[in-house]
């Protein structure tokens, strides 16, 4: 590994003053659980690194004031895995989180740091992008909010500049009646990466589905939305039929590669059957109206 300047800032301002000196070269590490590695190979070689384990308001949880729940980037996925309101209020995101990796593994990663590498399979990716989540980014002299739906614009890549920081992760509050699950499929039971993940969060209002919204991961450079699947659901009455003609359009909505992970009709194939299991659930319990883990 090339050396490298490690920065230790307390503060959001000291990590944007760290960013900002060494023109767009330095890297953030949270977790380290990806960018490790790629220091590791050579395939990243920053001057300086600017560690984020010291910023306590990174690694805050809170609610807003409509009952949403803003995340901080720094937040660890097994803070989000074990935490009692997401669990009942949000289960899809810690139902992601509790899958990323091993216990040491969630012990260091972070959601800021899974967003940011934009893999594509990237388990965290898909229920928030499904739940409406907002990322918010900071900069010198600027803040953003960007829908997680224009966060990504490629394989490793997202609309972050190389001056700025995601700093939180806001959620709209809960709906009543509403549900969601996120499933993956991986050839070993841990320590593998998604071949794919589907997330569903469905509304119920007036015994139909009101709103719908259905996310893939590993099925395009990056996490998408079955936008047709949801218009499928949207003021018809739920049914395993509708379920079913929704998984086939979530299918045609997948442009995967085929790979040593996968052929492409191997994973339209899961795209159908992880959909058709993950609306099954968010129908259930949006009934139940709990929305217990
Ligand atoms: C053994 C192993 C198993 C894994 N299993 C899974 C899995 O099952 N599912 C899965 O999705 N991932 C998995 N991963 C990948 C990784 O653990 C996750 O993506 C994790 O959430 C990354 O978080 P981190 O805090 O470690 O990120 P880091 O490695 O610290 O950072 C990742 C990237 O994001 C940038 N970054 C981090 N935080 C910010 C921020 N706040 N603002 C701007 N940029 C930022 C960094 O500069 C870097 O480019 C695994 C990794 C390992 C080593």
């Amino acid at each position: 590994m090339r050396r490298f300047q490690l920065a230790l800032p307390r503060s959001i301002d000291d990590c944007l003053k760290s960013l900002g000196e060494h023109g767009g070269e330095a890297k953030v590490i949270a977790g380290g659980t990806d960018l490790l590695p790629q220091l590791k190979n050579g395939l990243l070689k920053p001057p300086c690194v600017v560690d984020l384990s010291g910023v306590a308001a990174l690694r805050a949880m809170s609610h807003d004031a409509r009952g949403g729940l803003r995340i901080g980037a720094a937040v660890t996925a097994r803070a989000l895995e074990v935490d009692a309101h997401l669990r009942s209020a949000y289960p899809m995101v810690a139902e992601s989180a509790a899958l990323i990796g091993s216990v040491q593994v969630r012990n260091l990663a972070t959601v800021g740091g899974n967003l940011c590498n934009a893999a594509p399979s990237a388990d965290m990716a898909p229920p928030l992008l499904a739940l409406e989540a907002e990322a918010i980014v900071v900069g010198p002299g600027r803040e953003r909010r960007v829908p997680l739906a224009s966060f990504f614009s490629g394989v490793r890549r997202t609309v972050l500049a190389p001056d700025e920081l995601l700093v939180e992760i806001d959620l709209p509050a809960p709906e009543p009646r509403s549900g969601g699950h996120y499933l993956r499929h991986t050839p070993r039971r841990e320590l593998d990466i998604a071949v794919v993940g589907v997330a569903s969060q469905i509304t119920l209002t007036d015994g139909v589905c009101g709103k719908a919204r259905i996310a893939l991961a590993s099925v395009a450079p990056t996490p998408v939305r079955a936008v047709a699947a949801e218009e499928a659901l949207v003021g018809q009455p739920m049914s395993p039929e509708l379920i079913e003609r929704a998984a086939e359009l979530a299918g045609e909505a997948a442009r995967p590669i085929s790979d040593q992970r996968g052929s492409a009709d191997f994973r339209r194939h899961l795209v159908r059957v992880l959909t058709r299991r993950t609306l099954t659930m968010a129908l259930e319990r949006a009934r139940r109206g709990s929305r217990e883990a």
